[in-house]
């Protein structure tokens, strides 16, 4: 049996993932976390910002901790990441992610598209392909309506097998974003080859644009290389209206952020969802 005193000190610790009983705790949670219901997805609007309208969400994971509450990734990626268990929980997000997405079309709202994040160790496994056509045809949803977030690293992998399984998704019809663009290694010509519908650039440079004239020099450059690739763009952690005003003004397709709404739990996705098509 474990003391309640020392769970709490091991959750609260910034990187639970530098102390190895702390780590075994969480990986023997997160092992039957799937199985106790205790995964949720919580959901972020995206808005487009010519015209103001809502065009999807990003799906993100929460852990409804019985003792601890509410955990966000932070909290447990890295175990989930280091153990494998990301792959089985990778798979559950996505079919949950689409199930969702077919549910605000049953509610009448047309149209809404779901962004699911991806991790490398996901990607590594052979089958991803086939874990997304399941998704896709357990529930019903239509490929273009599902984006899958990649991280620029992971456009390293030059493996042959790597590309086929993006051409192979492309082929699905299934849109793909890199995530955290100007973050990592970014190479023009990768962007091209993959085939990448969209880039979503860092809070770190968007936050900052209405004072710092170096971020907003390189939000308004990764705007104009994309669009000229056609390539779409979101824009991430927007919390001030300043920041949406200058955006707009670039052209930046897309925003995300707690200025719209915090990622929130489901049903409270459909409640945004609902009050702002009916605007
Ligand atoms: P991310 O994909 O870059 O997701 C965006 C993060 O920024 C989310 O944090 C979101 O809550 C936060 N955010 C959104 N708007 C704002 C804003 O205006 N200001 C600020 N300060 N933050 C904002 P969250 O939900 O804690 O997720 C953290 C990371 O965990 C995600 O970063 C993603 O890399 C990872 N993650 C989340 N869900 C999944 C998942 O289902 N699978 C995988 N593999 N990774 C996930
Ligand atoms: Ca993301
Ligand atoms: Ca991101
Ligand atoms: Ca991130």
């Amino acid at each position: 049996a474990k003391k309640a005193g020392r769970n709490t000190h091991i959750v609260h610790q910034a990187d639970m993932a530098s102390d190895n009983h702390d780590r075994l705790d969480i990986e023997q949670a997160l092992r039957h976390a799937i199985a106790r219901d205790e995964l949720e997805l919580f959901y972020q609007p995206i808005i487009a910002l010519r015209g103001d309208r809502l065009i999807g969400a990003e799906a993100l994971l929460r852990w409804r901790h019985p003792e601890y509450g509410l955990l966000g990734p932070d909290r447990f990626m890295d175990v989930a990441e280091q153990s494998g268990l990301i792959v089985e929980i990778g798979e559950w997000v996505l079919g949950q992610a689409c199930r969702e997405a077919v549910r605000w079309q049953t509610e009448g709202l047309e149209g809404l598209g779901v962004s699911v994040n991806l991790s490398a160790v996901q990607l590594r496994r052979n089958n991803l392909e086939t874990v997304v056509a399941d998704a896709l045809a357990s529930t019903g949803l239509g490929a273009a309506m599902l984006e899958l977030e990649l991280t620029e690293s992971m456009l390293l992998e030059k493996s042959d097998q790597f590309l086929q399984l993006l051409r192979s998704l492309k082929q699905m019809g299934v849109k793909l974003a890199i995530d955290d663009f100007g973050t990592g290694y970014s190479n023009l010509s990768y962007l091209q080859r993959f085939q990448v519908d969209r880039l979503k650039i860092d809070k770190s440079f968007v936050s900052q644009i209405g004072s710092n004239e170096q971020n907003r020099a390189i939000v308004t450059a990764v705007i104009q290389m994309a669009h000229s690739l056609k390539l779409e763009v979101t824009a991430e952690g927007i919390e001030h209206q300043l920041v949406q005003r200058i955006l707009t003004s670039l052209g930046c397709d897309h925003a995300q952020g707690y200025l719209f709404s915090r990622p929130v739990e489901a049903d409270r996705f459909l409640e945004f969802a609902k009050a702002h098509s009916s605007i």
